[in-house]
């Protein structure tokens, strides 16, 4: 069965591993480096962007993930796990893994008690999506090579940049596992195509 990682430093990782779990998929919580090469993707967590890039920083994990994104393996953010994998963070001089060719801004949407959920229209699923935005981000602007997957009144609220798949929401804290299942067929299609490194 497919593996997948749920980055374990701090966050929302147990529903993650339920939504990988119900879209058919193996759940492994990742703490250490190592485990990586068990996983054919991972999903960084919601929770906060500071105390994960931090907590990333601290256990080796950003020259490790930079490394397993350049082969190819699919990373999922959602909420601080976007704002993780972003190129650049508006008004802020620390940034964290720089996969994606996005700019985000932090707490766009109001503060905790503005938390809310909405039926959203993705690109690549039928039906509307159901997402939880906590403090969420929003995408400001993206790159040539980002395509955008949902929009919140009139803001970017999710992308993607070939393997890589960002979310302003939280899809983990509802029952509708879509994004989940479009996750594990993102990593089922990468598989093939991961660059082997030979040393
Ligand atoms: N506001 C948080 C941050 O900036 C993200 C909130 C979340 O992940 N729900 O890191």
């Amino acid at each position: 069965m497919m593996k997948i990682g749920v980055l374990s430093l701090q966050g929302a990782v147990s529903e993650h591993m339920h939504g990988i779990e119900q879209a058919g998929a193996q759940a492994v919580e990742i703490k250490r480096v190592e485990q990586l090469q068990e996983i054919e993707g991972i999903i960084i967590p919601g929770g906060e962007s500071t105390t994960i890039g931090h907590l990333m920083r601290l256990y080796g994990f950003v020259e490790a993930l930079r490394d397993f994104s350049a082969q190819g393996k699919p990373v999922f953010g959602t909420c601080a796990g976007l704002i993780v994998i972003a190129g650049e963070i508006e008004g802020q001089e620390q940034k964290h893994l720089q996969l994606m060719d996005i700019i985000v801004r932090r707490n766009a949407f109001g503060r905790q008690v503005d938390s809310f959920e909405v039926d959203l229209t993705f690109k690549g699923i039928d039906q509307s999506v159901k997402g939880v935005f906590i403090r969420a981000p929003l995408i400001s602007s993206v790159g040539p090579d980002v395509e955008v997957l949902a929009i919140h009144h009139e803001q970017i609220v999710a992308a993607r940049q070939g393997h890589l798949l960002v979310t302003s929401f939280h899809p983990e804290l509802t029952d509708d596992f879509q994004l989940h299942n479009y996750f594990v067929k993102m990593v089922e299609e990468m598989r093939g195509k991961s660059i082997q490194h030979h040393v």
